[in-house]
């Protein structure tokens, strides 16, 4: 067994967070006052003194350049879901024909993007392209690929958020205000201030890359849009937790160490369930660098395995018929003395604090659920959320068998007693006994209480986590701001708060399910209990124009009503391009690739049928497969022309963004399916040899 050394082990301590301008590279480089004065704006808020930014500018650009970097950019979230990045040189002229190294202050607090080529859902006319990017200094900067980069806010001329982190900052400052308020009426006198966190598992898929360069479909969509069931697919559960092959754990080497020097702390990797999937959890952060941690992670992750002669897919749903990918987001809130206001304790049902935040959470998710649906929808989502996939579209909670026992009791009169967790023994004295969670897990719950945390687990594993925490953190201040007004104003804190957990038990009981979410029978059970079951994007994005969402948004000051607006519009908008992307690779690979294929296969086999009876006298078998052929080639022409029909009438329809997208949905969307079924068949009937892309197998089990 090759022995580790101990100085692998410094190299490794080294590295993680190496490229990072962290907190102890600031209090190393920054002068003490400056340095102080940048952390009071990081920790709480104050403005950021004009001086500060010039000195901090100075310092960051000289350990930046020690680092290699040449370039800075203000890296910045637009309604894409990616990054986006434009590069300026430090590099300034002298008078006497030298360059000197320059980065002032303003330049580190501010940039102006052409902001007219990114979506803006109609808050900004094309030739007002003006868009400004503000310096997020609770985020660190950090080196890249001869970059420095600058985390930042993005917004328009006139001051409307056009990005997902402005919205996520504002939602925490929300969530910060309304638990702090509950906090000192419980009692609590030190908390400066209450921040969430997370940590967001990332699902992933990885495929040769000389085969997904074979795809068309796969390089345009992000997904197969043909691909018969292969003989084999998940159903031995051999590959969830199975060995690592030696090519996928050198790309996730590789990777880890790409992310420690970046800061992000990468900590758990597994294979998933389906073939080729794998996951990545890193530990969890404050939100808003979790957020842009994820996205850190997804972009290393492609590039990394660009590298290995591998392609990262990070599509909710690159191959029907086995799982997708998404991203459980581990969220909690966690107090500026350390606390976690999840943690229930050995004794939850006399922990009143807990008991507090938890009947928000409860509140919360049933009174918003539409907005914490909307959060997780997109079109690529739409193939697991609502289709017969993990998780469901019913948003539902699961407590555990301790709370839920705790919330019965509660409603029963009073909590006396917690359940405890106990030990297990493994009957064998050579095994320890294992102390016992007070629950055990449910795999199948969107919104699981895990311990000390919730997991929620319908976002999609290539959308950007901002959406669903943003949605998540402005709800859970909404009902912690109504628990707050209404204990300020008694003076008996404690019989208001048991009044207030008992109504909450009672009026929203109805979203905790601790069963099977895929049954069929919890479908009709959350019918009778008056869940919505929003099945698709299209329909889940009205909730964002929903009076009660605006109000949410514009009370807790997260998203105005035009910002609302525009971020309606542009969820339309990209239902509607990516499904027309999608039906338009799907004609161009029928017409280019699948038909000549078929067409050929299909004369070949003409020709030798008339060999065959020249001798024989008998081609029933090579005829009853031509017929095969010819019934399904057929129905695909048809289905074909129909494609081609049904995106004429969609596209037609422009102007009327809603309209639009719901006949994407029910024509085109609806004709790419039927078309691919007459494609699949096609592919198990004809010759391997004539088949023009690389099948489910390959793509599958070739690494
Ligand atoms: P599992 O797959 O069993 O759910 P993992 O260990 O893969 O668990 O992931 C759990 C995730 O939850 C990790 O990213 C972890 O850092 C995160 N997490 C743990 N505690 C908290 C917390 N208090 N707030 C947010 N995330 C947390
Ligand atoms: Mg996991």
């Amino acid at each position: 067994m090759p022995q580790s050394n101990g100085n692998e082990i410094t190299a490794l301590v080294d590295i993680y967070g190496s490229n990072v301008f962290n907190d102890p590279v600031m209090r190393q480089t920054l002068p003490k006052e400056i340095y102080k004065s940048l952390r009071q704006t990081i920790e709480d808020g104050s403005p950021l003194d004009p001086q500060v930014a010039e000195v901090v500018a100075s310092v960051m650009k000289d350990w930046a350049i020690g680092k290699g970097a040449t370039h800075f950019t203000h890296w910045f979230q637009p309604m894409t879901g990616i990054t986006a990045e434009k590069h300026d040189s430090f590099i300034s002229p002298t008078t006497d024909g030298r360059m000197i190294m320059e980065f002032s202050g303003k330049e580190l607090i501010k940039g102006e993007p052409d902001a007219s080529s990114f979506p803006s859902g109609g808050l900004r006319a094309t030739f007002e392209a003006r868009g400004y990017t503000a310096w997020d200094c609770t985020s660190p900067a950090f080196v890249k690929d001869g970059s420095l980069y600058i985390p930042t806010a993005f917004a328009s001329y006139t001051g409307e958020a056009l990005d997902k982190k402005t919205p996520l900052l504002r939602s925490m400052d929300a969530l910060n205000r309304q638990a702090l308020r509950v906090l000192r009426i419980l009692g609590n006198k030190t908390t400066k201030r209450v921040t969430t966190t997370v940590g967001p598992e990332q699902e992933y898929f990885i495929i040769d890359k000389k085969l997904f360069d074979q795809r068309e479909d796969l390089i345009l969509t992000g997904r197969t849009l043909f691909g018969a069931k292969p003989p084999k697919g998940q159903e031995l559960e051999d590959h969830y937790f199975g060995h690592i092959k030696d090519r996928i754990a050198a790309f996730m080497a590789d990777l880890d160490t790409e992310l420690w020097k970046l800061g992000v702390a990468a900590k758990t990797k597994h294979n998933e369930v389906a073939p080729a999937q794998h996951e990545l959890a890193p530990i969890f952060t404050t939100t808003n660098i979790a957020t842009d941690h994820n996205q850190l992670t997804m972009e290393t992750m492609k590039k990394v395995a660009l590298r290995h002669g591998l392609v990262c897919l990070l599509h909710e749903k690159p191959f029907a018929g086995i799982n997708g990918s998404g991203k459980h987001n581990n969220w909690s809130m966690s107090t500026s003395d350390g606390q976690n206001l999840l943690e229930p304790g050995k004794t939850p049902h006399d922990n009143i604090q807990f008991l507090v935040f938890l009947s928000a959470i409860i509140k919360g998710v049933d009174e918003y659920a539409d907005l914490l649906r909307v959060s997780a929808a997109s079109p690529g989502n739409d193939h697991r959320l609502g289709a017969n996939e993990a998780p469901p579209a019913i948003i539902s909670m699961f407590l555990g068998e301790q709370l839920t026992d705790i919330l019965t009791q509660i409603e029963a009169g009073g909590a006396t007693k917690s359940k405890p967790g106990g030990t297990m023994q493994l009957g064998t004295s050579s095994l320890p006994s294992l102390p016992k969670d007070t629950t055990d897990r449910n795999r199948t719950s969107p919104f699981a209480f895990t311990g000390n945390k919730f997991e929620f687990r319908m976002v999609g594993s290539m959308q950007s986590i901002a959406g669903a925490n943003f949605c998540l953190n402005t709800i859970v201040a909404e009902i912690l701001c109504q628990f707050a007004d209404r204990l300020e104003k008694v003076s008996n804190v404690q019989k208001e708060i048991s009044a207030i957990i008992l109504e909450v038990i009672k009026d929203h009981k109805r979203v905790i399910f601790n069963g099977n979410n895929y049954s069929e029978e919890w479908v009709a059970e959350a019918k009778k209990r008056g869940l919505p079951n929003i099945k698709n994007t299209v329909d889940a994005i009205a909730a964002i124009r929903a009076e009660k969402n605006l109000i949410l948004m514009e009370k807790h000051g997260v998203l105005s009503r035009v910002e609302m607006e525009s971020r309606c519009e542009i969820n339309y908008e990209i239902y509607i391009k990516t499904v027309n992307i999608e039906a338009l690779t799907m004609v161009e690979m029928s017409k280019r690739l699948i038909l000549p294929a078929v067409i050929g296969y299909r004369a070949d086999l003409a020709t030798s049928i008339g060999s065959v009876l020249a001798i024989d006298g008998n081609a029933d078998v090579e005829k009853a497969l031509f017929a095969q052929i010819s019934e399904s080639m057929k129905s695909f022409s048809a289905n074909l022309s129909k494609l081609e029909k049904t995106i004429k009438t969609a596209t037609g329809l422009h102007g009327d963004t809603k309209a639009q997208a719901e006949a994407y949905r029910d024509l085109v969307f609806k004709t790419m399916g039927e078309l691919r079924k007459d494609a699949d068949l096609l592919e198990t009937l004809i010759d391997a040899e004539y088949w023009p892309m690389p099948t489910y197998s390959q793509l599958l089990f070739n690494i």
